[in-house]
């Protein structure tokens, strides 16, 4: 059994929908996560924003237009009376529902009950889609197996006990069909997972039923082993190993959030990234045994800002560091690369709100250097220490490019160099060239 989960551009329209509708055909016996369509997650955000701010008028505004989006939808989905009339029904509750709430005091439980709606409302369209196209569906609510603990974590025991039972009571199902993102909390309130949580029950779902392979299905074909928007020739990385992806989530590389992916992590099922345009390409598979001995991909983070801390204190003396971050503790500043000397450490970070005040704590023990509009360039592969000649090669591809920093040994699964942004773009086009 797999999970294939589609993201909300996949369920985009009712084309869209077709289209998921005769992939997920393809193979019996599967259970299909969707998102909300594109868009309407954020409108039901702007529509509680609305009834928050007590604005029901403009509230109203907003949602007869997401109506009226539903109803063409259902209009251009669905051949016969039969299917656009059910479907107009199911939507119609959903609809009042929301009107419902909307009459209530309006409060944080309220709007996670209107956000619901949206990945009801998808799962219900296809759920109807797939039964005028003849299938056995089965149905299976989030809201009556996804929750989440009084500590805000997946209930992984409730999961598996209230998932499993209505799998196995529907057998002959062509197809399983439920809402990602959204759950009951540990009070048995309507909740969600946050914001992109969809790949999260994926992922959940996947781990709950001891899956083969959980797909995600988004628009583009996997993952690039370098950024195709300023260097040329990049191709798709075949398969990479659960740490090396969590080392480029940090980049912003399209990879899942090393969260979301715990739970197929730890029950070692394959994560596979799956192009909704254009299924027949292989993806990115993301596993915990990947080729070893090879260098996988290279990402780059702008906006980096690097601070260098000298200290003649630091020579032999213990303590310094904790000093040095505790300043950043305080001003809830993270840290991303460290580079250390015997005298000094450069660190950087992402976030230059509080720069100010960090540099005026940090100078009154030591000499403060800021160097800003810097990228992080990374270079992900099995880069264990043992290995030889693999941080030459990237060193080598960048020897005429000056650096600022470079971290090794965080990790076996990473090289990091900071340069000037200006030169981005030579940095990544040389170890395009030099490494793959
Ligand atoms: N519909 C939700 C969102 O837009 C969850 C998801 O798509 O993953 O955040
Ligand atoms: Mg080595």
């Amino acid at each position: 059994m797999k999970v294939l989960k589609f993201g909300g551009t996949s369920v985009g329209s009712a084309e869209r929908i077709r289209n998921v509708a005769r992939l997920i055909s393809a193979d019996k016996g599967n259970i299909v996560v969707l998102s909300a369509m594109s868009g309407t997650t954020n409108t039901l955000v702007e529509i509680s924003d609305y009834l928050c701010k007590k604005n029901i008028d403009g509230a109203r505004e907003v949602l007869n237009q997401l109506e009226a989006k539903y109803r063409d939808v259902v209009r251009a989905l669905y051949s016969s009376e039969e299917y656009v009339a059910q479907a107009d029904g199911e939507l119609a509750r959903c609809f009042s529902r929301i009107r419902d709430i909307a009459h209530r005091a309006f409060g944080a439980d309220e709007e996670r009950e209107i956000l619901a709606q949206g990945e009801l409302m998808s799962t219900t369209l296809m759920y109807l889609y797939l039964q005028e196209q003849g299938k056995n569906v089965a149905w299976l609510p989030a809201l009556e197996f996804m929750r989440t603990d009084a500590n805000g974590e997946p209930d992984t025991h409730y999961i598996r006990e209230h998932l499993l039972p209505p799998v196995a009571a529907q057998p002959d199902a062509d197809l399983y069909i439920t809402q990602g993102f959204i759950c009951r909390n540990a009070e048995g309130k309507i909740d969600n997972l946050k914001r992109g949580g969809s790949d999260y029950s994926a992922s959940l779902i996947g781990a709950a039923i001891g899956a083969d392979e959980i797909q995600i299905w988004t628009d583009i074909d996997g993952m690039h082993n370098n950024d195709p928007r300023f260097v040329e020739g990049t191709a798709p990385v075949s398969e990479l190993h659960f740490e090396e992806a969590a080392e480029l989530a940090y980049f912003g590389a399209k990879i899942l959030h090393p969260t979301c992916v715990l739970p197929a992590k730890v029950n070692n099922i394959p994560v596979r990234l799956l192009n909704t345009m254009q299924p027949e390409a292989p993806g990115t598979v993301i596993y915990n045994c990947s080729t070893s001995r090879t260098i996988k991909a290279v990402a780059a983070k702008d906006g980096i800002t690097a601070i260098k801390i000298k200290s003649g204190r630091m020579l032999l003396a213990y303590g310094f560091l904790r000093k040095v971050f505790e300043i950043f503790e305080a001003y809830r500043t993270p840290i991303d690369m460290i580079v250390t000397s015997e005298v000094g450490v450069s660190v950087t970070i992402d976030d230059e709100r509080n720069l100010h005040s960090i540099i005026d704590e940090l100078k009154k023990f030591s000499t403060v250097t800021v160097d800003r509009d810097m990228v992080i360039i990374c270079v992900v592969g099995d880069l264990e220490w043992h290995n030889r000649g693999f941080e030459s090669r990237a060193l080598d591809a960048l020897a005429d490019i000056p650096v600022r920093m470079i971290s090794y040994g965080g990790s076996n699964y990473n090289i990091s160099f900071l340069v000037q942004a200006a030169d981005k773009v030579a940095a990544l086009q040389s170890l395009q060239t030099h490494l793959f």
